[in-house]
């Protein structure tokens, strides 16, 4: 058989411990021997951004604008323990907030779901992906300690130094708390084109949810956007598509969730995504199955698992122990970035290969072949553990009778 060619180099972000050694399994067993890759490598492991002082992060940032496509494996981001493992510089940020700073991006995480392993929640047939806001709100908060009789107000000074002043709390009684959070309309538009896009490429509803009726500038506001994205930019797009976008309160929004079969995008404002994909990752079962995609507003995607470098079996891999990790999540990073690069070439080659690495994923697993983490959670009956390598040997085995 001919390797599938490439006309346009995909960006690849190598990363750090245990997803390092999957990473080079993955493209040793299941993707060089069919594809003559073509890819523009930036090592995103911690040693490689410390030599060049996190440089190495930004170009790959820059480089996935250029090209539009880039898949990345899961990296360390550095705390105190770091500082002295590596011996590093400085404590470098996190090259996720890195990269989404400069793709003004938007991340959505989507569960991949098998046979054998339900959700705890049994009326959840499909996936939910969910979107979360990364910008504003309390995670750039300004924060006080109010004295017993001071007196809070909210200001806002104009260009023209004209203030607007409204009372936040008299504290004459008790002393207490205050905090000012805030959002651009920029940001929100943003984040709106892009779950609006996602909702497009995915060909599913979009839900979005604010607790408007009490927070009637701030909240109110996110609402407003997202109805103004969607009746001048959208609307007819979505039509076409058959696909709704369907605004309700936070609250409604959660109820309609737990009750709902999935198969939709639910955006979140950046606290609600913070907890909610929290709550729904778990619910779908492992962080093994967990997939995640950055999507901008001007359509760049990078595809990556939601899982972090799986520390613990890495430092079992060193001691010379076989691990069982389960690598579905970045081959399925992998998968999505083959078929967006694919559908953007008009490479249908690659795009059918990709949707036959991921279907010879899941029939292993459908098979009884799993890893640790999906044995400890099967229905299956005669479900076997296989260690990190067999597991992706045996995918293969199902690929090759696929293609
Ligand atoms: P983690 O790597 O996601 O692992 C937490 C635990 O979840 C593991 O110890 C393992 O449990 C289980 N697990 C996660 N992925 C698995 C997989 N693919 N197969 C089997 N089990 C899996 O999170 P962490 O230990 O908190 O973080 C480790 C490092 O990853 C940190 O340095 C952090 O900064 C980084 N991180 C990076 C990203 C990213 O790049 N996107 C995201 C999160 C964290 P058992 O040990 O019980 O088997
Ligand atoms: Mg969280």
């Amino acid at each position: 058989m001919d390797k599938i060619k490439m006309t346009t180099p995909l960006v690849e972000m190598d990363g750090d411990e245990m997803t390092r050694v999957l990473w080079k399994m993955i493209k040793d067993i299941l993707l060089l021997p069919y594809i003559d890759l073509k890819t523009e490598y930036y090592d995103l492991g911690l040693v490689h951004r410390n030599e060049t002082d996190d440089q190495v992060t930004l170009d790959s940032a820059y480089a996935t604008k250029k090209y539009g496509v880039a898949v990345k494996c899961a990296t360390i981001t550095p705390n105190a323990q770091r500082m002295t493992e590596y011996n590093l510089k400085e404590m470098w940020k996190s090259p996720n907030g890195t990269i989404r700073a400069i793709l003004d991006g938007t991340v959505f995480r989507k569960p991949i779901l098998v046979k054998g392993i339900l959700p705890y929640i049994p009326t959840w047939k499909k996936p939910i992906t969910i979107a979360r806001h990364a910008y504003g709100d309390i995670y750039k908060n300004t924060e006080l300690y109010a004295e017993p009789g001071s007196k809070a107000e909210l200001v806002v000074t104009g260009a023209d130094g004209q203030e607007k002043r409204a009372l936040i709390h008299d504290f004459s009684s008790s002393g207490g708390i205050v905090q000012g959070v805030h959002n651009l309309d920029e940001s929100i538009r943003s984040f709106a084109r892009a779950c609006f896009n996602f909702a497009l490429d995915q060909k599913e509803d979009l839900w979005f949810a604010t607790k408007d009726t009490i927070s009637k500038t701030y909240d109110h506001r996110f609402k407003d956007l997202f109805q103004e994205v969607f009746d001048t930019e959208y609307k007819e797009r979505f039509e076409a598509a058959g696909i709704e976008y369907f605004y309700t309160l936070i609250d409604d929004a959660v109820a309609r969730v737990v009750r709902s079969e999935g198969g939709f995008i639910w955006a979140c404002k950046n606290y609600d995504g913070d907890v909610m994909s929290d709550m729904v990752a778990t619910a779908f079962g492992s962080l093994g199955m967990m997939s995640s995609v950055l999507v901008s507003p001007d359509g760049t995607y990078e595809y990556e698992a939601a899982h972090g470098t799986v520390t613990r079996h890495y430092y079992r891999h060193l001691k010379g122990e076989k691990t069982s990790t389960n690598s579905i999540a970045t081959l399925f990073a992998w998968s999505g970035a083959l078929r967006k690069r694919g559908e953007l070439d008009g490479n249908t080659e690659l795009m059918d290969f990709a949707d036959k690495l991921e279907q010879a994923s899941i029939q292993t697993i459908e098979d009884g072949i799993m890893t640790g983490d999906l044995t400890q959670l099967s229905t299956l009956e005669n479900k076997v553990t296989v260690n990190s390598e067999d597991f992706l040997l045996e995918i293969n085995r199902r690929l090759q009778k696929l293609l």
